[in-house]
């Protein structure tokens, strides 16, 4: 981390989409280094117990609203130093079937919160998608390579796309305002308090083997993913914030380490097995599930995922330092003992009837 961190006086900080998965963890992490916050989240997808860690605390304030509220928004950052702009519509189910909400949301949100921003002069950290990359098929993602995105006629590649265009709305503020801005692009990101309900897959696969239930594997299970840990994210995005070399850039987040989809499976299956002190034979507790199933007809998933992170690393001295069965673990410890079973976000294991109806697949973004 910066030496910036332990130099730089308290700020006021505004995140939008403060009571999602992401904006949470940032929430408790800048409260806990001295800061002030003020999460807008209107609680479309986020959820107030998220915020249970930091809700009395004194420099702690919750607003319920939009960011489509251009009089809130505007009022709401006045007040702040510093915007993280997280707040997006997600969840492939809710693209397809709603893609003016997205579209809305993403570009209309994401303009409203810059065009505050710029008239009162606040720094700006916007969260993107490894989405914005698409079909793109060269790894390691460089954050200036060229994206390889599907047809318009195909609504979810609306969700890539309204997130390209809030980067470079962002970047176009930059250039012409002068408004400092900086963009991350965040990976795959995994942690405690994340919900299996619009697909991703981890949560899915510990809420699957803490039920005792088969892991639903799509695919042919060699696909890999890189995950990376919440608490590492919030790392980099805290750094970012206050490195002023970053002011105008894109940056990806996330973790080199690639696991491929059937191995994490195995490695669920046998940590949620250790946990209980079980034997369990891991063959058993994995199903195979055509993507079509899972997704519908012509659903085109991502072979490999892996961020080129040199960028970061020589901006603010980041990587990721926590390891993926760690973080398993307090994925594992988050979801057992709990009421998970009775969570609304505990139907992240949907039934197999379900699968195949819709497609159920949440993109990234905060
Ligand atoms: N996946 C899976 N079973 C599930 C949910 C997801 O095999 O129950 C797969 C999915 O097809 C993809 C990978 O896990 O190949 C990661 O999916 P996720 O939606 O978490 O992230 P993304 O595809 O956006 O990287």
């Amino acid at each position: 981390m910066p030496s910036s961190t332990q130099e730089r006086s308290p700020a006021h900080a505004l995140i939008t989409g403060g009571s999602g998965f992401i904006g949470s963890h940032l929430a408790e992490a800048l409260i806990a280094r001295g800061d002030r916050v003020t999460v807008l989240d209107d609680l479309s997808t986020g959820r107030l117990e998220h915020l249970a860690g930091v809700s009395g605390h004194p420099a702690f304030r919750f607003v319920q609203g939009s960011i489509n509220d251009a009089e809130l928004v505007g009022r709401l950052t006045a007040e702040a130093d510093i915007v993280y702009h997280l707040a997006a519509a997600v969840g492939v189910q809710l693209i397809v079937e709603n893609p003016l909400r997205v579209i809305e949301t993403n570009v209309l949100g994401g303009h409203t919160v810059l065009e505050a921003a710029s008239r009162h002069g606040r720094k700006v950290l916007v969260a993107s998608t490894s989405e914005v990359y698409g079909k793109a098929t060269k790894v390691p993602f460089h954050e200036d390579d060229d994206r390889v995105e599907g047809s318009t006629s195909k609504s979810r590649w609306s969700y890539a796309t309204s997130k390209a265009v809030d980067e470079f709305l962002a970047l176009a503020y930059h250039k012409q305002a002068g408004l400092p801005v900086v963009i991350f692009r965040l990976f795959n990101t995994v942690g405690p308090r994340q919900t299996g309900q619009y697909g991703m897959v981890v949560p899915r696969f510990v809420q699957q083997a803490l039920r005792g239930e088969q892991l639903t594997v799509y695919g042919d299970g060699q696909q890999s993913r890189c995950f990376c840990d919440v608490a590492d994210a919030i790392g980099a995005i805290v750094g970012l914030a206050d490195s002023p070399d970053a002011v105008g850039r894109v940056f990806n987040v996330g973790s080199q380490n690639e696991v491929t989809i059937r191995g994490l499976a195995e490695r669920v299956i046998r940590l949620v097995a250790e946990t209980r002190g079980e034997e369990v034979d891991v063959e058993s507790r994995i199903r195979a599930v055509p993507y079509e199933q899972a997704y519908g007809e012509g659903y085109e998933d991502m072979r490999r995922r892996v961020p080129d992170t040199s960028r970061i690393r020589a901006a603010i001295g980041w990587e990721p330092r926590i390891s993926l069965d760690e973080t398993l673990r307090r994925v594992i410890a988050y979801y057992d003992g709990s009421a998970s079973a009775r969570r609304p976000d505990a139907d992240a294991t949907e039934s197999p009837a379900s699968e195949g109806k819709s497609p159920s697949r949440r993109r990234r973004a905060a």
